[in-house]
């Protein structure tokens, strides 16, 4: 039954007693003590979530104050992805009335718009959890980096995520135009993508490995680098406030790892 019920409504239906005052709202302190899912993983990869307990309530806002906080919970719900132990998304009657007037979310996310590879499913995340940013390839622009600072300054997620993942189509084409050189008979604004994930295909060429693999390292790399230029961005993380991080999704395993 746990991959058919939310945690947080299994919680809130706990803390509200047997007859389930989901929508009245609970006192965290009320909450039971909850097993972090990484824990019931069998054999699970990662360790025991350390600092407080996921949020009692559905009303309750994210219970995440910094950036480490805030990964671990990203990676708990990956955890549970890669098990089969998902949630399916909170996004119940409850949840979208909680969140409706406010929205806390904890982690900004860049992703690439690959259909494999949707960025609350694979970090079981519900309303209201993560700012979800996509783009090909992590392709900054001017809405692409904007969007994220809106995530990071204006919502205050503690969290940046830059992610990309195995065999990834934008940068796989970037290849192959810039072997052709064909990019000026690429249609549209297909080309501007092609241009800004370049340098991350020059950058790896020649080196040993996969060479799609190593490009896509080397664009999260670059990707971080240019936020990190932000007005917006980079004060927030010379102050603390902010954390952020490259990672790498593989298709194969559902699994996200933390560069
Ligand atoms: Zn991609």
């Amino acid at each position: 039954m746990w991959s058919r019920l939310s945690r947080r409504r299994i919680l809130g239906l706990l803390a509200g007693g047997a007859t389930g005052a989901v929508l009245t709202g609970c006192s965290g302190d009320a909450s039971p003590e909850v097993t972090p899912a990484a824990e019931q993983v069998a054999g699970g990869t990662l360790p025991p979530t350390t600092g407080p307990k996921p949020p009692a309530s559905p009303s309750a806002p994210s219970a995440v104050v910094d950036g480490n906080q805030a990964l671990r919970r990203l990676l708990d719900g990956n955890a549970r992805f890669v098990a089969g132990l998902d949630e399916e998304l909170d996004e119940g009657i409850a949840r979208r009335v909680a969140v409706s007037k406010a929205q806390h979310p904890f982690a900004t996310v860049l992703g690439c718009i690959d259909s494999r590879v949707p960025i609350e499913l694979i970090f079981d995340q519900g309303l209201g959890d993560l700012v979800v940013v996509r783009s090909a390839g992590e392709a900054l622009d001017h809405s692409v980096t904007g969007s994220v600072e809106f995530g990071v300054a204006e919502l205050h997620t503690p969290l940046l995520v830059v992610l990309g993942h195995q065999r990834c189509g934008a940068l796989d084409a970037t290849i192959k135009a810039l072997d052709s050189d064909q990019r000026t008979a690429e249609a549209g604004e297909l080309r501007h993508i092609v241009d800004t994930l370049a340098p991350a295909v020059r950058q790896v060429a020649g080196k040993p490995g996969d060479r799609l693999t190593n490009a896509v390292h080397a664009n999260v790399e670059l990707v971080l680098a240019k936020l990190r230029q932000s007005p917006v961005i980079g004060p927030l993380e010379k102050s603390g406030k902010l954390k952020l991080v490259g990672a790498y999704y593989e298709l194969d395993t559902g699994k996200v790892h933390v560069n």
